[in-house]
């Protein structure tokens, strides 16, 4: 089969993560989560005490930034300097941080080229949210998965760590709505389709019934 670059964008708990990971997986293709990236950005910002709209620190934290993922067996690992981050970046806290970088232009800028370095060889998929529309405008397949508000909610409740179980489900789905609704509505790389997009609800769909549907998608296109 031939090798192909794939997109996948949507909202948080769209099911993108996971559905992204196993889609690779069973193409044995490289799997990208740029939205660890944007992540990463936030963690060197918080850690240093930058504010989210400081672009002269922003700036300087990106040009001292080398970020690289490497495969394990739990997953791909992500390397800062050198440092594994892949835990200390799965928090709320984080999250509306990476998402206040991300609004930024030189954090965009500076991720669009490590994004695009990584994407040289094709055979991969990339998630998050300006894949299609920005990153990879000429990607192979374009995906974007979406689902009720309530339905990402709820997932993402489930996967919060024992030590944010504080965390009511109506927080976390005011955190996820307030996000959205910023990633939407900013001016640079809004989340939106591609208007060439595979758009696929997956609010009644289970993980294995969306990879199928993508894998079908897949094999029409290798043809
Ligand atoms: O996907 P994840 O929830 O890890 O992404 C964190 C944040 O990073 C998003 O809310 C979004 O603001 C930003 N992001 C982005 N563009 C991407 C991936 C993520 O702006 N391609």
């Amino acid at each position: 089969m031939k090798g192909l670059l794939i997109t996948i964008d949507g909202p948080s708990g769209s099911g993108k993560s996971t559905v992204s990971r196993r889609l690779a997986e069973r193409l044995d293709y490289t799997y990208v989560d740029t939205g660890a990236l944007y992540r990463a950005v936030a963690l060197f910002a918080l850690s240093e005490g930058c504010a989210p709209d400081d672009d002269s620190r922003l700036a300087e934290i990106c040009k001292h930034l080398v970020l690289r993922f490497e495969n394990s067996s739990k997953g791909p690992i992500l390397y800062a300097n050198g440092d594994d981050i892949t835990e200390r970046i799965r928090t709320p806290e984080i999250s509306m941080a990476a998402s206040a970088v991300s609004a930024r232009s030189v954090v965009r800028e500076y991720l669009l080229n490590v994004q695009r370095e990584m994407g040289k060889g094709g055979r991969a998929v990339f998630e998050g949210r300006d894949m299609g529309t920005v990153v990879f405008p000429e990607a192979d397949i374009k995906f974007y998965l979406d689902a009720d508000l309530e339905t990402r909610a709820l997932r993402r409740y489930k996967e919060l760590a024992p030590d944010h179980a504080a965390t009511s489900l109506d927080e976390v789905g005011e955190a996820m709505k307030k996000r959205d609704g910023d990633d939407s509505s900013r001016a640079l790389a809004p989340l939106k389709p591609a208007h060439d997009a595979i758009i696929i609800d997956s609010t009644l769909l289970g993980i294995d019934q969306v990879v199928e549907t993508m894998l079908g998608h897949v094999r029409v296109h290798t043809k």
